[in-house]
C-alpha cells in the first residue's frame, strides 16, 4: 500500500477511458488501498483511479471531510459506479487534485442515485444529495476522462486557486 504521486493536467492518462475493475483480481483491492493511502495523504474528499495512473472504475470519496456537516454515507471505495438517476441543480465551486491551480463554479445534479459494487463485492444503490453528490459525479467523470473544466460554462467561472 502507498501514497502514489497525482497525475496533473493535461496528461494524456486523465483523458482516457477508464475499464471495468474486477472486484475479485487483487489488482483492485491494492488500488483502493492506494487510493485511501493518496486521498488521505492530501485535502481532497475524493480521487479517482485514474489520477494515480490505474485506468479502472474505481473511486474513493469522503463527505465527512466537508468544512461545515453534510448528509453523507461516510468513507466510501466504489467499484464500476454509475449514476443511474439524477435530479435538481446544484452550482459548487470544484477544484481537483489533478489541476492545483484552479477552481471553478460547476453546476451539477443536486441529487443522484448511484449503483456501484462495494470493495466486498456486494452490489449497492443509494441517493446522494448536494456536496456528497457534487464529489461522486466529478469522481465517476474521470472514469470517462472528463474534468471539472470541462463543465465550466463560462470563462469567468474559473479563478486561480486562492484568489
Ligand atoms: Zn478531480
Amino acid at each position: 500500500m502507498a501514497v502514489r504521486p497525482i497525475i496533473l493536467y493535461p496528461d494524456p492518462i486523465l483523458r482516457a477511458q477508464a475499464r471495468d475493475a474486477n472486484v475479485c483480481d487483487p489488482q483492485t483491492a491494492r488500488v483502493v488501498a492506494d487510493l485511501w493511502d493518496t486521498l488521505d495523504s492530501h485535502t481532497g474528499v475524493g480521487i479517482a483511479a485514474p489520477q494515480i495512473g490505474e485506468p479502472l472504475r474505481i473511486i474513493a470519496v469522503d463527505a465527512t471531510r466537508a468544512r461545515r456537516p453534510v448528509p453523507n454515507h461516510g468513507r466510501m471505495a466504489l467499484i464500476n459506479p454509475e449514476v443511474v438517476l439524477s435530479e435538481g441543480e446544484i452550482a459548487f465551486r470544484e477544484g481537483c487534485m489533478s489541476i492545483p491551480d484552479f477552481v471553478a463554479h460547476v453546476t451539477r445534479a443536486r441529487t443522484v442515485v448511484i449503483s456501484a459494487v462495494l470493495p466486498s463485492g456486494e452490489p449497492t444503490t443509494f441517493v446522494a444529495e448536494g456536496f456528497e453528490a457534487v464529489i461522486l459525479q466529478h469522481e465517476i467523470d474521470h472514469l470517462d476522462g472528463v474534468l471539472f473544466i470541462d463543465r465550466v460554462r463560462s470563462a469567468r467561472d474559473l479563478k486561480p486557486r486562492g484568489r
